[in-house]
């Protein structure tokens, strides 16, 4: 392919190709590259708009040292010098990064080698904690690793595909159309689990519009459906499980009893267990809906146990399924930059810490989990944490409570933020600046949700003074002492460092063998899956990384979400995406198309709810909460059932004056998982009124 560049979509977890060719607006025309095998050449509105956010405008530039241009060896000496003053006075965990699925998998390497082998502390966590922690603890509670199973050609082999907390049309929008093809073109059955009626119900068989937080209640008596209807694979359960008895224990519960707990009809319960039971290629999906819970690893664990009852799990066309919400979300499990993780798929295990020290020759290893994102600005707040550096994201728009978490950013000793956009709710808070290269300017790897790695390759000179984010943490840590260790010269020699690291005998129990390409061949990697090279699906065997080779079935109890509506606040809000924004808009924000769709934050409210508030469609709202408030545009619709409303999460004070949805989110977590509870958080709604 002569004079294109071939590289990756940078927004969700589908992990599209694109091919970019000069000409065209913004100077590049973009298209989807027909090879990849995540896309085969689709693109959905977002990734078909990426020409229109090459420009300049809102670009960081050059470094910024308080409030002023600055070298990048001042900023870079201000850096390091200031996180080692804090070190020194107060001990490693006085510091922490923030960092994001938007970086490559190379930046994620370093900027986590940095924290946990030479810093010494775990406190390193990610905004992928808001997108799939759940689902990454399920896993391992379940396999024994942080493994999914499946891909998406699963979908497309599947008869009966359960959507379940997904808006897969909205938010997975090439997966969706795959999906959609092949229920076209062999009557695919599809049910979706969601408490609203989403765009993704359209090609619905069956729409269950359960109660909020009852999913372990609807998955836990399918399981005891499954039993009382002679559909287990009893043989499998017997031969590659463990633990069935007392998670069928946890289960009990008639259709009856069980659509009266979840608020749907016997019937259409009924209708679904019989169509789950009797359909041997069933692939389960699920995302944010079930992740972004107080119970999501239950919630996680529940689905899961009804694949391993039916021994349909790793075979084509059958499975448990996560997709997850951002580029690289899967990049970041696998190098482990995540608070509880150590590196490469590997817990904080004593073996694990050695061996990892080894590797790294670590002068001061980390040897316990950091803080999980919100209690890690709980920290910052309480002045715990002094000096904190977010890479690559922004959340003083995105985290629960987000008007406490930009307090606690004000209030923070020393806030450093590397970034490609200059005016974000959260750099406003910084301390020091460092101008990151933008997507088509960076070079390395992403993974997406089904476990496949693909090149981002530059097309672009990165503008000023602008560098790439792993050039950025490795100068800071040459700078505090380190430079034999971080004298990385391409993401290419980081990338056969992070392979070689995975290639050891991990916790998750596969080599990942591709440690020894050479650059002309990192350059030209074509989309691979892994753990070893071509890994289609995992676990078809029956055999699992636990220490008796068995999965565990997982005995999980049915529980609210941990906030409910009260006279108070009588309305449950769930937050989420629209279909053309992509998080807190910092690029597709500046492409006027992708805003016709959806021009303005709003709150989505059922006929009856808006009627009795006095509000009209059209109108402005105030919702609150006990954490803030937002004035919203009132939709009128349908399709929220009556108590419940939504309000996309995407608008920050730059493109709202009233700032942060995410502001109104109760900070609650799952206790397992730490990934907050961004569907449900009880809040009043009433007419705006001027003052
Ligand atoms: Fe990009 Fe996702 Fe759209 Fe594909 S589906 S083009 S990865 S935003």
């Amino acid at each position: 392919m002569t004079g294109a560049v071939r590289t990756t979509c940078p927004y969700c977890g589908v992990g599209c190709g694109v091919v970019a060719k000069a000409g065209g607006a913004g100077g590049w025309t973009i298209s989807g590259d027909p090879e990849h095998p995540a896309n085969f050449g689709r693109l959905c509105s977002k990734g078909s708009a990426l020409g229109e956010t090459l420009g300049l405008g809102g670009r960081l530039l050059h470094p910024v040292v308080d409030g002023g241009r600055a070298t990048w060896d001042e900023a870079l000496e201000t850096v390091a010098n200031r996180f080692r003053a804090v070190i020194d006075e107060h001990g490693p965990d006085a510091v922490a990064f923030y960092v994001s699925g938007q970086l490559l998998t190379e930046d994620y390497y370093v900027a986590n080698k940095l924290m946990k082998g030479f810093i010494g502390s775990a406190n390193i966590d990610t905004n992928s904690r808001l997108c799939m922690a759940s689902s990454v603890a399920g896993h391992r509670r379940a396999f024994g690793g942080d493994v999914v199973p499946g891909n998406y050609e699963d979908l497309e082999l599947a008869d009966l595909v359960v959507l379940v907390g997904s808006n897969l049309a909205w938010c997975h929008p090439v997966l969706y159309r795959r999906l959609a093809r092949a229920r076209a073109e062999r009557g695919t059955r599809i049910v979706v689990i969601d408490p609203r009626r989403t765009a993704t119900c359209d090609a619905a068989d069956l729409h269950l519009a359960l109660k909020p937080g009852s999913d372990v209640a609807l998955f836990n008596g399918l399981l005891a459906y499954l039993d009382r209807s002679g559909a287990l694979d009893r043989d499998y359960i017997a031969r590659h499980t463990g633990g069935f008895a007392e998670a069928l224990a946890a289960a009990a519960g008639e259709p009856r009893a069980v659509a009266e707990a979840c608020g749907l009809d016997a019937g259409e319960v009924e209708r679904f267990y019989g169509w789950f039971a009797g359909t041997e290629a069933t692939v389960t999906v699920y995302s944010q809906g079930v992740n972004q819970s107080s119970r999501g690893t239950d919630k996680v664990n529940a689905i899961v146990n009804c694949h391993l009852a039916t021994g349909r799990i790793g075979r084509p066309g059958m499975g448990p399924f996560s997709v997850t919400g951002q580029p690289n979300a899967m990049g970041g499990r696998e190098v482990g930059g995540l608070a509880n993780q150590l590196a490469a798929h590997m817990a904080f295990t004593p073996e694990a810490v050695e061996r990892v020290e080894r590797f790294w020759r670590a002068p001061r290893i980390a040897r316990r989990e950091g803080l999980k994102a919100v209690e890690l600005f709980q920290a910052v707040e309480d002045g715990r944490i002094k000096a904190l550096w977010v890479m690559a994201t922004n959340p003083a728009v995105s985290l629960p409570d987000a008007g406490r978490v930009t307090r606690a950013l004000a209030s923070c000793e020393f806030v450093v933020v590397s970034d490609c956009t200059r005016d974000t709710d959260t750099t406003a808070h910084a301390d020091v600046l460092l101008p990151a290269a933008a997507w088509g300017e960076k070079d390395g790897t992403v993974t997406n949700s089904e476990r496949r790695i693909s090149r981002q390759r530059s097309f672009l000179p990165p503008p000023g003074e602008a560098r790439p984010d792993w050039w950025i943490i490795a100068q800071v840590a040459s700078r505090m002492g380190w430079g034999e260790a971080f004298g990385y010269g391409s993401s290419a020699e980081i990338f056969r460092e992070h392979a070689a690291l995975s290639g050891f005998e991990n916790d998750g129990g596969r080599a990942f063998d591709i440690a020894a390409l050479a650059d002309a061949d990192y350059d030209a990697l074509e989309p691979v899956q892994w753990p070893a090279p071509g890994t289609a699906r995992l676990f078809g065997d029956g055999r699992f990384p636990t220490a008796d080779g068995r999965a565990a079935f997982v005995p999980v109890r049915a529980a609210p979400p941990a906030t409910l509506p009260d006279a108070g606040f009588p309305f449950a809000l769930n937050t989420g995406r629209i279909r053309d924004q992509w998080h807190t808009m910092t690029r597709t924000g500046r492409v006027p198309r992708l805003a016709s769709h959806i021009a303005e934050p709003f709150v989505a409210v059922n006929p009856a709810d808006a009627q009795a508030a006095s509000l009209e469609d059209g109108g402005l709202a105030v919702v609150r909460s006990a954490h803030g408030r937002a004035i919203l545009r009132v939709r009128v619709t349908g399709d929220q059932p009556p108590g419940r409303l939504f309000a996309p999460m995407h608008w920050s004070r730059q493109f709202s004056a009233e700032g942060a949805v995410n502001a109104l989110v109760a900070p609650v977590t799952d206790p397992i998982s730490g990934q907050p509870e961004l569907k449900h958080t009880a809040v009043g709604l009433a007419p705006f009124e001027p003052a």
